[in-house]
């Protein structure tokens, strides 16, 4: 595949929105990942992992992938049903590559049993449900079928991992080795036979054959009847309490014993290996069904996220518009008791032609939900094209060809570059990528620099924007002289505040129009810090020395 058939994200977008992992401490918790994360095999997980950084760009391929979400979501016993097969599955990708590579046990060769039988269901409920998923031709069913049946009959349910062991290969799958087996077991029959006889001879009631790996098989007898010892005895050993002797007749049996042995391990390797390279041959149609297997898995958890979280099928058009009713944060809202999320609405439009504003500038005191509504249309943006539904009353979207997320002010001190030239180098990158298709959040840029430099960058670099670019554009600041910018395409946003009785609330709501206070006295008052600096923030605020002290800046 090429770049080009996905959606472009670079390393700090995929970053900044979480999506494997977060920002905290790098962990898949708090994730994107970890919300729809319900998959039943490590293929799909994989497969999962992959789609995540990799959205699709075309309308066509994504309604496709909806499509069949979409059945499974409105299917729910089959989903359960699948969901229960699927754990069945083992992963088939790694099992093809130890047989690729001549490393497969007998143990493996199990477990592709075990997953060709789960495959066999699957294809058996697709047939039933006429389904989308593993749609066999009939002599791809047919090797699958046979497949199953060699490791059935050839392989032994409780095999171990190495062949020296023996046991490995089951009872009635080769003539050789059958006769092979029944004449080591009739060997150790003769043994004890042969022990019989030796005692009638010889009246010595305690004797006993016995083996070591040095001196092979033995008959011991104990010290009390060493007087009624045959002069066929001939001694191997003394011992404290007894003697070791052996005879000729039981070296023979010796000898047949131990080639019974090795004939046995000599001929379960051959049979293995000529069951191995049968497998082998069928690589082909195990790497199909592991791919088969991991987009369904992928697709099932999809489903299966949607009916969890209560999310929607989006509606895709290709005249530009973003349109979002009731949008929540799919990470956010899982973390939050029932009913807390604040849902909230976007309409953004590319079209130029259109009368919808393609930029939205929010602003609004910290805590209030800026970033939490960026990053939410994005993450809504990027599942929808990955094929999956949405947290939203209704979406309506047009495929983006990038994604780009920048949050201002992130240290990056161990890189070695200040937060100014961090900013500026992501800016610049976006700036010179994006295209009218492009989504692109931004989250208090211009924070790394002096009030003045910062403001005038932010400011020019959203004119770049409006006009240059003409992308979807969700820029959050908490400049808020930057809404004094005029263009027919933007459109000024902020969070709404409850302001009471002395008492300020954020209502984590998104409404139209320019936020009035920053609050920064508040949310500091929020923070718990002293009474007497609180006071005299005030003090200065009322006074006119903080005016004063920007322009200085
Ligand atoms: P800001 O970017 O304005 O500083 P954040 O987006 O970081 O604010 O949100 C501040 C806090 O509010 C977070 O803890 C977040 O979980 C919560 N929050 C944000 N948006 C909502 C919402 N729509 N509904 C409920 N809680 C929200």
């Amino acid at each position: 595949y090429r770049d080009a058939d996905f959606v472009m994200m670079d390393d700090s977008t995929r970053k900044n929105l979480e999506l494997l992992q977060n920002l905290r401490d790098n962990s898949s918790s708090f994730t994107l990942f970890e919300t729809i994360c319900h998959t039943k095999t490590a293929m799909g997980t994989r497969l999962l992992r992959h789609w995540l950084y990799h959205p699709l760009r075309t309308s066509e391929e994504i309604a496709q992938r909806l499509e069949k979400t979409a059945a499974l979501y409105h299917n729910e016993k089959l989903l359960m049903h699948i969901r229960t097969i699927l754990a069945g599955v083992l992963d088939m990708h790694r099992l093809a590559g130890r047989i690729a590579m001549q490393r497969a046990h007998g143990k493996d060769l199990l477990a592709v049993k075990q997953s060709a039988k789960a495959c066999l269901q699957l294809v058996q409920l697709s047939k039933e449900s006429s389904l989308f998923f593993l749609q066999l031709p009939p002599h791809v069913c047919d090797e699958l079928n046979s497949l199953y049946d060699l490791l059935e009959k050839s392989i032994a349910e409780d095999c171990p991992a190495v062949l020296s062991d023996g046991g490995v290969i089951k009872a009635q799958w080769s003539e050789k080795l059958d006769q092979l087996r029944s004449l080591r077991d009739n060997a150790n029959q003769l043994l004890e036979d042969y022990l019989e006889r030796e005692r009638d001879k010889t009246g010595i009631k305690n004797l006993k054959i016995k083996y070591n790996r040095l001196n092979g098989y033995f008959l011991e007898v104990s010290k009390g009847n060493l007087k009624s010892v045959p002069q066929h005895f001939m001694s191997r050993r003394s011992l404290v309490n007894a003697e070791r002797f052996t005879t000729e007749e039981l070296c023979s049996l010796e000898a047949q014993l131990n080639d019974a042995g090795e004939n046995i391990i000599a001929c379960e390797r051959e049979l293995f290996t000529a069951v191995h390279q049968e497998v082998y041959t069928r690589l082909p149609l195990l790497h199909q069904l592991a791919q088969e297997t991991a987009e369904l898995d992928v697709l099932q958890s999809f489903a299966h996220a949607a009916i969890l979280h209560g999310w929607v099928q989006p509606e895709f058009s290709d005249d530009g518009v973003l349109e979002i009713h009731d949008g929540r944060h799919p990470v956010v809202e899982q973390h939050l008791p029932s009913g807390e999320f604040v849902p909230n609405s976007l309409l953004l439009s590319s079209a130029e032609d259109a009368d919808i504003p393609s930029f939205a500038l929010i602003t609004g005191p910290n805590m209030a939900g800026k970033s939490t509504f960026l990053r939410q249309t994005a993450l809504l943006v990027l599942l929808a094209q990955i094929g999956s539904f949405v947290p939203a009353q209704r979406a309506v979207l047009t495929p983006v060809d990038c994604i780009f997320c920048r949050v201002g002010a992130s240290d990056n001190l161990a890189r070695g570059e200040s937060t100014c030239v961090v900013e500026m180098t992501d800016t610049a990158y976006i700036l010179r990528n994006a295209t009218a298709r492009s989504l692109v959040i931004m989250d208090e840029v211009g924070r790394g620099t002096a009030t003045a430099d910062g403001l005038s960058l932010a400011w020019a670099i959203s004119e770049y924007l409006l006009q240059a670019v003409g992308a979807k554009t969700l820029f959050a600041t908490h400049y808020h002289e930057l809404a004094q910018l005029v263009h027919p395409r933007l459109k000024n946003l902020c969070l709404d505040v409850l302001e009471a009785e002395g008492k300020i609330v954020f209502l984590k709501k998104v409404i139209d129009g320019v936020a009035a206070h920053s609050y920064g006295i508040h949310v500091a008052q929020r923070a718990g810090l002293p009474e007497s600096v609180l006071e005299r923030a005030v003090e200065i605020m009322q006074s006119g020395n903080a005016t004063a002290l920007s322009s200085a800046e």
